[in-house]
């Protein structure tokens, strides 16, 4: 059969089995969509255990323990905190209502950390009284908590969150120096139960991270000397996944789109990125949709990676060191999707085709520039009847000329229906939810949880 929807040229994304069981059945996605409207997004937390496990496993080869906290802003879905729990996890949580969800749920207190990048008191005051740890940002902010500590009568369980000063690690606007941390700590730190050192670096690169690794295990040391019994190294998120099927799809797309002088693979000739056609690859900028190594085998290779004349693993199992992770993007790999039904076949002023989706483009993106992989096309027996074949980019409803789901030029070997449906792949991981609005007043997409063959609405459990 050949398929009804392909990108110029395809990125073929990878799926699920519980994906590949939905898609083969139109008319009950059909069905959903009419039930409770266009976009809908469907979550499968099933792969969120394996993913969780392959990087617990890949510690424990090498003796390092593994924690991992699941970055909660990556997907709203309540269901996520219990699948999380479920799968031995807890969570990174990033504001009141994400920790009060936690909370009110029966997550322990132990497994929630708060590392929200501004934390007003609520937030502060609800975390110190439940005993749930709190990453320290800044002066300031570890001055409230001091003030609720002793207003409380109580220690705060924090850890400190290093900003690496490595010169290969790019400068961040997040956390302190440790020898920041350790003037203030000297002067005002004792309501202070420093337990952890955390950081977050952006972007996905290993070696930044195993320098920041050894950076902050000489800034434990140098905390237990001063007397904290520090437990732990938390190294944030950035675990890499990949969204696509295979290599070869990926290097050949970057391929065509350097050799695409006249601007037709993309919309209005968008170069997504790429920034040098002679080097025919993204920018650091965009989301690697491919990446070689993943999660598990991400994980050994950066414990492995010799540092300080030893391995990042020694750096760790020398000192006793837990290390945790927050990842959000790489565990929940496999576990959305996002659906919307065709609503209008038209061609622009200048005869560009169009397809209009029932969806926003705030319901698909990431922070980065998007390059997304193909959508799967289906056709329900209640579709109209099929335009000709052809090419067309997918609009949707802002009222914007910019207003495109995909900037990437889409083939229709048997025509657009209305009633049709795109099924964009693996949107669990921030892309469902990170930026969606309720703009021009549309109501957000509603999500639904796979449970026992049924697609239940979140929360509703
Ligand atoms: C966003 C964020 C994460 C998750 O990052 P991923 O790239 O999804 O793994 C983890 N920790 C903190 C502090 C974050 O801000």
């Amino acid at each position: 059969m050949t398929s009804l929807c392909h990108g110029l040229p395809p990125l073929t994304g990878r799926t699920e089995p519980w994906m590949e069981q939905l898609l083969a059945d139109p008319d009950q996605c059909a069905d959903l969509l009419s039930a409770h409207g266009s976009a809908l997004n469907l979550l499968d937390f099933g792969p969120l255990g394996r993913n969780i496990g392959e990087l617990t496993r890949a510690g424990a080869d090498l003796g390092v323990e593994v924690g991992v906290f699941v970055a909660r802003k990556a997907n709203k879905a309540l269901s996520l905190i219990s699948a999380a729990v479920d799968a031995g996890a807890g969570l990174d949580v990033a504001s009141y209502a994400e920790l009060k969800q936690c909370l009110d749920r029966g997550v322990e207190a132990g497994r929630i950390i708060v590392t929200a990048a501004v934390k007003d008191k609520a937030l502060l005051t609800l975390a110190i009284t439940s005993r749930v740890t709190v990453s320290l940002d800044n002066v300031d902010e570890t001055a409230d908590v001091v003030a609720i500590a002793a207003k409380e009568g109580i220690r705060a369980r924090v850890a400190l969150r290093l900003a690496v000063t490595h010169p290969s690690v790019p400068p961040t606007r997040f956390g302190l120096t440790a020898d920041s941390w350790l003037a203030f700590l000297r002067d005002r730190g004792e309501l202070l139960e420093v337990e952890g050192v955390h950081f977050h670096l952006n972007g996905y690169d290993r070696q930044h991270r195993v320098l920041a690794l050894a950076e902050a295990c000489s800034f434990i040391d140098r905390l237990r000397d001063a007397g904290h019994p520090v437990g732990y190294i938390d190294m944030g998120g950035g675990i890499p996944m990949s969204y696509l099927e295979d290599e070869q799809s990926w290097r050949a797309f970057w391929q065509a789109l350097a050799a695409d002088a006249d601007g037709t693979l993309t919309w209005r000739g968008d170069r997504l990125g790429l920034t040098d056609p002679a080097l025919d690859r993204p920018s650091p900028a965009l989301y690697p949709y491919w990446q070689r190594e993943t999660r598990g085998a991400w994980l050994t290779a950066l414990l492995s990676t010799p540092v300080d004349g030893t391995t990042a693993a020694q750096l760790l199992t020398s000192r006793g060191l837990q290390l945790r992770c927050e990842p959000g993007r790489s565990v929940l790999d496999g576990c959305g999707v996002t659906l919307a039904e065709v609503v209008f076949r038209k061609t622009t002023s200048d005869g560009v085709p169009l397809v209009g989706l029932q969806m926003n483009r705030t319901q698909m993106r990431s922070t980065s520039a998007d390059v997304l992989i193909d959508p799967r096309w289906l056709r329900p027996s209640r579709a109209g009847t099929p335009s000709a074949p052809g090419e067309a980019f997918l609009v949707g409803a802002y009222c914007i000329e910019e207003e495109l789901i995909l900037r990437r030029r889409l083939a229709f070997p048997q025509g657009v229906a209305r009633g049709d449906i795109a099924v964009f792949l693996n949107t669990a991981g921030y892309l469902m939810h990170i930026l969606e609005s309720p703009s021009h007043q549309l109501p957000l997409a509603q999500n639904l949880v796979h449970r026992d063959g049924d697609w239940i609405p979140d929360g509703e459990s």
